[in-house]
């Protein structure tokens, strides 16, 4: 797998540290959101259809470098929206980097040409350029033509630059096991990393019919790494095999929530970077007052069909950890099994039913921004009139 040897080190020492610390749950990602705005409107996108005065917030640099700090993860990946429109990326990403964490910037690489001088390279950098397949596939996911070659000129620029770089897609059910084998072999060619994960149905995607359902996504994956034995490619894939091996039908793992906290415009996100059930201040609110057992496949009915990387990828990372002889078993992606019975499914019909908290959350918003309008314009008057009131009195 192509994550580096550091970064592997780094993580693994973490990992290893919090198990003997005997800790039970411990952040691995930190998902990073200053801003929801983007220059795309991609019909599988969740992210992008709040009011225009959610859309306009931004974290500050200070907020997000007070994430990394209270929530301590290794790696700290940074998606929106589009990271890159936020006026002051350029310094967040550096204070990140300053404090020895991975950074994953992930953009769509429309802006990337243009705002590569607000970066410099480093091991702890990389960007993760948003392509979700091959150029007519990856134009039509993000519905405008010509976005798949500026993506790939933005990545051979950041490339020639000096920067890591690495590509992340999600897969649907309408891509078939060779497209995504296709894919795969563009992508390792480039020279790139690449992050794979099947499409979570958000509650609020415009487009929920082709999301992939647990079955299909192992039934996918099964196909898709016979054929990368079919051509004898080792694809360069920035996941664990543990992961993969999931992916294939072959582990029976449970979520992580608390593997992947997100911090957002609303604050600390429960329970997951997918699912906005509700939101804390602080990290440590996050980690004490989320009902962590409530959620995951099998507990909870938004959860179903969920085999998304931020949930399970901390949980092989943990099994890896703990069970080291698995991972000396999976070398790498040609000793994943793609025929025969798979692991035994989570049982379902025990998941409680899904609640709808979008609109609450989206309204109690609304009205904090009303109320921070009208204090600062309250406040711009005090001040007026006292500054009136000091001339007065200079003047007598
Ligand atoms: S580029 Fe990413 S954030 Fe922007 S609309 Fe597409 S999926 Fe959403
Ligand atoms: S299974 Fe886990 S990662 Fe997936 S939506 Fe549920 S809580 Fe989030």
């Amino acid at each position: 797998m192509t994550v580096s040897l550091h970064q592997q080190v780094r993580v693994g020492a973490y990992v290893a540290k919090q198990t003997l610390l005997g800790r039970k749950k411990y952040p691995l990602v930190l998902f990073l959101e200053p801003l929801f705005r983007c220059n795309l409107a991609c019909p599988g996108c969740g992210k992008i259809d709040y009011p225009a005065p959610i859309l306009n917030k931004r974290l500050t640099v200070q907020e997000c470098l007070d994430a990394v700090d209270e929530c301590g993860a290794p790696v700290v990946a940074i998606p929106g929206g589009e990271p890159l429109i936020h006026k002051e990326i350029g310094e967040i990403v550096e204070g990140v980097v300053a404090r020895k964490k991975f950074v994953s910037l992930c953009t769509n690489a429309l802006l990337l040409e243009k705002k590569l001088h607000l970066f410099k390279p480093s091991p702890f950098l990389f960007f993760s350029v948003h392509l979700d397949g091959l150029e007519e596939e990856h134009d039509r996911a993000v519905d405008q033509k010509g976005t798949f070659e500026v993506a790939i000129k933005g990545i051979k620029a950041a490339q020639d630059a000096g920067f890591q770089v690495n590509v992340n897609a999600t897969i649907f059910d309408n891509m078939t096991a060779e497209q995504v084998a296709d894919y795969l072999d563009f992508a390792t060619d480039l020279g790139v990393g690449i992050s794979i994960s099947p499409g979570y149905a958000y509650e609020r995607a415009p487009d929920k019919e082709h999301f992939l359902s647990r079955e299909k996504t192992k039934n996918l994956f099964r196909d898709v790494f016979k054929l990368a034995k079919a051509r004898n490619r080792k694809w360069s894939l920035s996941h664990s095999t543990l992961f993969l091996d999931f992916l294939a039908g072959n582990q029976e793992y449970e979520c992580t929530p608390w593997g992947s906290p997100t911090r957002n415009v609303f604050g600390w996100q429960k329970p997951c970077y997918l699912l906005g059930e509700g939101y804390v201040s602080s990290f440590k609110e996050l980690m004490e007052t989320t009902e962590w057992e409530k959620y995951g496949t099998g507990k909870y009915e938004k959860c179903s069909n969920c085999m998304a990387h931020c949930g399970y990828e901390p949980t092989a990372a943990m099994d890896a950890v703990k069970n080291p002889m698995k991972l000396f078993k999976l070398p790498d992606i040609f000793s994943i099994k793609t025929e025969g019975p798979m692991a035994p499914e989570i049982d379902l019909t025990k998941a409680r039913s899904a609640e709808d908290h979008h609109e609450r959350i989206v309204a109690d918003e609304m009205d904090k921004i009303r109320r921070e309008k009208e204090d600062a314009k309250a406040r711009k008057k005090a001040t007026t009139l006292i500054e009136k009131r000091d001339d007065k009195t200079v003047a007598a």
